[in-house]
């Protein structure tokens, strides 16, 4: 489904970037990852040294606009063109509003969203020169209803989705679509790091009954990379079992 195309995906080391490097990989793209260490990115190109030529490592400052320019110009020279974005790196939170200092506000913010929109910007700028391409972010279901702690989470991906909509409309003139995956409780660190019974909480309340798998997540961003959403733009794509918490 992606034959001859080049794509980024940031906090590609492991989780849901993991799999959708993976996926692309399958699908025949060529493929730049970052993380953020040279060692998470060396340990993530050893599981993939089969697609070996077609997958390269990167761990620039996703929040240095400078750095990500010369990240993203270094992947165009190596594979010829960059036609995918999907920016998925992200930490989450859980501090309580009285706990919550400024200090990781600023940090939940500067990732989850001031990178998305570094990346996004770096990235458009080749794209428009190359007569299109497609940027894919990962917001969240929370998104949506919000979460009971950690309110700088929800807050990022709230803003995510309003990022995603107004790049739609803004980049469609120059042929870059523009859209999101809001995944639901998915299967990965992130989810690992949060006290089982919050998890087991959650998965009841989820219609399908269980948590998402990464890969069923990579499989939104598959389909929003491809030719086959090649009318779909400024969407936000919920793959989370219909939860509604
Ligand atoms: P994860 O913790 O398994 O992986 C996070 C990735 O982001 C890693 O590759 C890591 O290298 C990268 N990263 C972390 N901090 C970074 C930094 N400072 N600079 C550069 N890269 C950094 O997370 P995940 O669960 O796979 O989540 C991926 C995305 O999906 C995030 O945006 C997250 O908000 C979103 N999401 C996850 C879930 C879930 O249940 N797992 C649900 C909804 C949304």
């Amino acid at each position: 489904m992606l034959k001859g195309k080049v794509a980024i995906v940031t906090g590609g080391t492991r989780g849901i970037g993991l799999a959708v490097v993976k996926k692309y990989l399958e699908n025949g793209a060529s493929v730049a990852l970052t993380g953020s260490r040279q060692e998470t990115v060396d340990k993530a190109l050893a599981g993939l040294k089969e697609y070996e030529g077609r997958v390269m490592g990167l761990c620039p400052n996703l929040c240095d606009a400078k750095a990500v320019a010369a990240a993203f110009a270094e992947v165009k020279d190596r594979f010829g063109s960059v036609d995918i974005l999907a920016n998925n790196a992200g930490i989450s939170a859980r501090e309580s509003l009285y706990d919550y200092t400024p200090e990781a506000f600023d940090k939940i913010m500067d990732l989850n969203l001031k990178a998305v929109f570094i990346c996004s910007q770096a990235a458009a700028k080749i794209m428009k020169e190359e007569g299109g391409g497609v940027i894919i972010n990962t917001s969240s279901m929370v998104s949506i209803y919000g979460q009971p702690a950690g309110c700088g989470y929800p807050a990022t991906k709230f803003a995510v989705n309003g990022l995603t909509k107004s790049l739609a409309r803004e980049l469609a003139k120059d042929q870059i679509r523009v859209n999101a995956v809001a995944p639901g409780v998915t299967r990965t660190d992130m989810v690992a790091a949060l006290p089982p019974e919050m998890v087991e909480r959650i998965s009841s309340t989820i219609p399908l009954g269980r948590v998402g798998e990464p890969e069923e997540v990579a499989d939104a961003f598959l389909f929003l990379a491809s030719s086959m959403a090649s009318y779909v733009t400024g969407e936000v794509l919920s793959v989370d079992g219909a939860a509604m918490t």
